[in-house]
Formats: C-alpha cells, sequence, structure tokens
C-alpha cells in the first residue's frame, strides 16, 4: 500500500507492481498521462472501475471471461464443437489468448494460474495443481499439451507438471505433449506470433 506521497511518487509506485514493469518506465507512464487529455483520463478511469464488473473466472479453464449468460464457464467451455479429447495447459490469459488468435488450435485449455520458478519451495501455491487434477480427472482427454514460456521457469513448470501428473495419473490413457521447439530459446509465449505457434504446435513432442 502507498500512503502519504504526492500523487506522481504514488501512482509510479503503483505502476511499479505491474507484470514487467520497472521503476524508469513507471515514470514514464505517469508523465505519459500528465500530457493527455482531461477526458482521456476520465475514460482510462472509468474502465478500470468498470473492468471487473462483467469479467468472471470460468468454472472449468479458470480464465477471465466476459459474462454472456448465466453460466459458469466460458464460451469456448461450453462450446461442444471443439475436440474434447485435447486439453492445452497455459500459464496465463496472455498466453491462451495467443494461442487463440492464431487459430491452429481447436481443443480445450487450461490456465495455470503462474508458472513455478526453479528452486521454489511450494509449487502447488504458485500455479492451480488440485484444480487442474480435478478437470482432467472429470474429462476424458487423450492429449495434454504443455505450452509454456520456452524460457528456465517455463520448463522447469514443465517438467513439474509431468511429474505431478504422472504420479497423480499412473494408469492415465492420455500422453503428455509438450511445444515443438519451434518458439526460439528464451521466447515468452505471449509475444509469439501466429505462425510460429503454428509450427510449434505441429512439431510438438512427446514429453
Ligand atoms: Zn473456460
Amino acid at each position: 500500500m502507498v500512503t502519504a506521497m504526492d500523487p506522481i511518487s504514488k501512482l509510479t509506485e503503483y505502476f511499479r507492481e505491474f507484470p514487467g514493469i520497472g521503476p524508469r518506465q513507471a515514470k514514464r507512464f505517469v508523465y505519459f498521462l500528465l500530457t493527455r487529455h482531461a477526458s482521456y483520463l476520465d475514460e482510462i478511469s472509468r474502465l478500470i472501475l468498470e473492468i471487473k464488473k462483467n469479467i468472471k473466472v470460468c468454472s472449468s479453464c479458470f480464465r477471465f471471461y466476459q459474462e454472456y449468460s448465466q453460466g459458469n464457464t466460458c464460451k469456448i467451455c461450453s462450446d461442444t464443437s471443439r475436440d474434447q479429447a485435447q486439453l492445452m495447459i497455459v500459464s496465463r490469459d496472455v498466453d491462451f489468448e495467443t494461442i487463440e488468435k492464431s487459430k491452429f488450435y481447436n481443443g480445450l485449455y487450461f490456465i495455470l494460474g503462474g508458472s513455478i520458478p526453479i528452486l521454489d519451495k511450494e509449487p502447488e501455491k504458485r500455479v492451480r495443481l488440485k484444480e487442474l487434477e480435478e478437470k482432467i480427472r472429470k474429462n476424458n482427454f487423450k492429449e495434454i499439451i504443455l505450452s509454456l514460456n520456452a524460457n528456465a521457469e517455463g520448463e522447469h513448470t514443465a517438467e513439474f507438471i509431468r511429474s505431478h501428473l504422472k504420479e497423480k495419473f499412473p494408469e492415465a490413457t492420455f500422453t503428455i505433449s509438450i511445444l515443438g521447439r519451434g518458439l526460439s530459446t528464451g521466447a515468452e509465449l505471449e509475444y509469439s506470433d501466429s505462425d510460429t505457434i503454428k509450427n510449434a504446435l505441429k512439431n510438438r513432442e512427446q514429453f
């Protein structure tokens, strides 16, 4: 919590909490806002106030979605024309968006909610493990695709999820695969273009 500071420093502190934003960038955002028109600031403030109002978390894949009906599942989870035998596991909503935008995947998703840093002492607190197990138990997946970042943390997370699933589902009939290294090393999924996603999916490997 930020207290008793001038508005510039205060807002800078808030922007610093955003993912991937350092102190300099945070300050640049604040000065950028200062150059904008009052109507722009009004609009942005209004959007911030409203952002959570019509957004729900899907009870099946755990992604954020805009409420469009009474149900508790998103459009993708309730779309029976999608391949019900494939489950793709991604870290965050932005990764889901990148994959979905590529239009090369037609199965279901599961949002882990994060990734697991190397040497982390409590990995089960970083990702939705119980929820994932439950989702797998309730469905009849033939393939589980791990679509995580091609960096050390993403690989560590993939390895952790794989061994966890092998332990929990020793008799499993599903296979586990991982995106092919069409993704260059170190690449974050969210910044990959559709062609890269297509190749990474096409070249996915048994894991
Ligand atoms: Zn869903």
